[in-house]
């Protein structure tokens, strides 16, 4: 039986640790205390050292806190390198974070947010340079509606 990626069994009657639906506990839990004599104290919990949630030999186990267990999960982030469309400088950003932003149809980025901001100015003053203020200002009142709709968006999914 299965929950998740955790295998479940049916443990002894002499099994001291936690049990779900009065009858199941987790195999890895149940091996840790068979061999140990130990159930997992509070705020710890068993870990598999090579990730394989299936792979419940003791030798693959170790108990470690909860809050360093979250650590041992964390992915490293992927990175897009990119190039300030104002100074031209190669930088590096967060892939999922490039890929929201193309999404909402964002094709320039910035080193910077200062850099972000002169190359408004420089856009703007172009384009009221050329009359086209009104313009101008009408595409960032659409473009921060766009943009908050989708934070809306993405934080309840
Ligand atoms: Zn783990
Ligand atoms: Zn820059």
């Amino acid at each position: 039986m299965k929950n998740g990626d955790y295998i479940l069994i049916v443990p002894p009657e002499e099994y001291s640790g936690k049990r779900y639906r009065g009858r199941y506990a987790y195999e890895h839990q149940v091996v840790w205390w068979s061999n140990t004599g130990m159930t997992v104290p509070d705020g710890y919990c068993v870990h598999h050292k090579n990730e394989d949630k299936h792979d419940n030999r003791f030798t693959n186990l170790e108990i470690i806190s909860i809050s360093q267990h979250a650590r041992s999960h964390v992915k490293p982030k992927e990175l897009t390198a990119l190039v300030c469309d104002y100074c031209k400088t190669p930088f590096i950003r967060d892939t999922k974070n490039v890929k929201f932003k193309k999404g909402i149809g964002q094709n320039r980025f910035y080193c910077s947010r200062s850099h972000m901001g002169k190359a408004q100015q420089v856009r703007n003053k172009s384009r009221v340079a050329q009359g086209y203020e009104q313009v101008a200002v009408n595409h960032c009142v659409g473009s921060s509606n766009l943009s908050s709709g989708a934070i809306t968006l993405s934080s309840s999914g």
